[in-house]
């Protein structure tokens, strides 16, 4: 591979060294970022580098994704006769599992490869999937792997464990995870990580945690689950258990500092100590959390205790700057403190890249020497000075921006139009949900 120099633009980074250059550049070496400094300096430093002119657009580290269901993409516009749900179990029994039981290999393969274009769009340059399909278990996570290779973005991918659907999926459901773990560890490139999928406390008996805990002995893997989402779960988990959900997944040693506590909107105090005494990372999700009306989490509480707090969409559409906006929102409007959520941006490119470093082997969404070359390039011409990066993130940006896409060095989209195509893609995906939905 040939020295890539991604420059001529304005280059906002989280770096200390070098947080904002007015003409900067990066330039990528064989997957990862060699270096980072003034277009002249990097053009001289790298004579025989191939060029991709940013054309005064900004450049930034590629964004992160900490929690989200690329299954859901064959959803969009799905309306089921007379689904009217009142509270968070109808939408997961009466919309959720009807779609994943009924999913077939070639729908996996082209719900992935639908929302994985819709990333690259975006700026997502990497993806932490949860995945359920229990009519078609096995090999799943290998099928989204393959798309994810083809499309060329960074993920971690799981399968959900659940007893909802019997004792059948969920053998195959564990066996997945472990063999697809197993695969990924062997993954030299580091494109493709895996994790332990669980669905929700609601939904596991004790005998299947402590099946899932004791897969993952003596291997260093994180536990990729729901918490907390909404109230029932808290209520069930405390009716049919006895214990509030982050007691008992700790109890069961699945909240460790490898794990992802997806939501964690009805925490309590207690909780968060837990979650903070055993090192989980909390994602938060703050359009679905809207869209399913579950509550807002408390993400300030969680947050002064020290929790990592990243950021995910949970599947409710791919443009993170949307989902950090959301943050920002939904915390001064559920405080009635218009100083509050300040810290969205930070959650979306500090704490996810904190939350990814921990699952692959180079740093990922960062601007600096040694980090994997995801990066991206957004046309946007500052009207103010570009002093306060996130400021201009909030107001002036959204995934819509996002003209060029790089990740392991590889450039999957240039001026908007992918390496993928598209529209192939989007033509078979048509013919696959209108047969999927007719099955529901
Ligand atoms: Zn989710």
């Amino acid at each position: 591979m040939t020295v890539l120099v991604v420059g001529n633009g304005r280059l906002i980074s989280r770096d200390e060294t070098v947080p904002y250059l007015e003409d900067g550049a990066v330039a990528v070496d064989g997957g990862l970022i060699a270096a980072v400094g003034p277009t002249a300096a990097l053009r001289a430093a790298y004579p025989a580098a191939s060029f991709l002119d940013a054309r005064r657009g900004l450049i930034m580290p590629g964004l992160i994704n900490a929690h989200t269901h690329l299954y859901s993409s064959l959803a969009r516009g799905l309306s089921l006769p007379g689904f009217a749900p009142r509270d968070f179990p109808a939408i997961l029994a009466g919309l959720w599992w009807r779609l994943d039981r009924a999913l077939t290999g070639e729908d996996i393969r082209y719900s992935a490869l639908v929302g994985l274009m819709d990333c690259i769009k975006n700026g997502v340059t990497c993806v932490f999937d949860h995945h359920s399909s229990p009519g078609a278990v096995e090999e799943s996570l290998f099928v989204i792997g393959e798309a994810v290779r083809e499309a060329g973005v960074r993920a971690c991918l799981c399968y959900e464990v659940s007893d909802r659907d019997g004792t059948g999926p969920m053998s195959l459901a564990i066996r997945e995870n472990v063999d697809f773990i197993r695969h990924a560890d062997r993954d030299a490139d580091g494109l493709v990580r895996g994790m332990f999928g669980l669905h929700a406390s609601l939904t596991l008996s004790d005998a299947t945690l402590d099946l899932c805990a004791a897969q993952a002995e003596g291997r260093a893997t994180g536990y990729h689950v729901h918490v907390a989402e909404a109230a029932a779960d808290v209520d069930a988990s405390l009716r049919l258990f006895g214990r509030r959900p982050v007691e008992r997944l700790a109890a069961f040693g699945l909240l460790g500092p490898l794990s992802l506590a997806a939501h964690c909107v009805h925490v309590d105090h207690a909780e968060m100590d837990v979650l903070r005494a055993n090192g989980a990372r909390v994602v938060h999700n703050p359009l679905s959390n809207m869209n399913n009306a579950v509550g807002a989490a408390p993400v300030p509480a969680m947050l002064a205790r020290g929790l990592t707090v990243g950021l995910g969409t949970d599947g409710y559409r791919a443009d993170m700057l949307e989902s950090a906006r959301a943050a920002q929102l939904l915390q001064r409007h559920a405080l009635g403190d218009p100083a509050a959520g300040s810290e969205a941006f930070s959650m979306l490119l500090a704490a996810n890249p904190a939350i990814a470093a921990v699952n692959f082997p180079h740093p990922v969404g960062r601007l600096v020497p040694g980090a994997y070359a995801d990066l991206i390039v957004c046309e946007y011409d500052p009207p103010t000075p570009l002093t306060n990066a996130d400021g201009h993130l909030l107001f002036g940006l959204s995934g819509r921006a996002v003209e060029t896409t790089v990740i392991a060095g590889r450039v999957v989209m240039e001026r908007r139009r992918l390496v993928l195509d598209e529209a192939a893609i989007l033509a078979r995906a048509r013919e696959l949900s209108a047969r999927l939905w007719q099955r529901l």
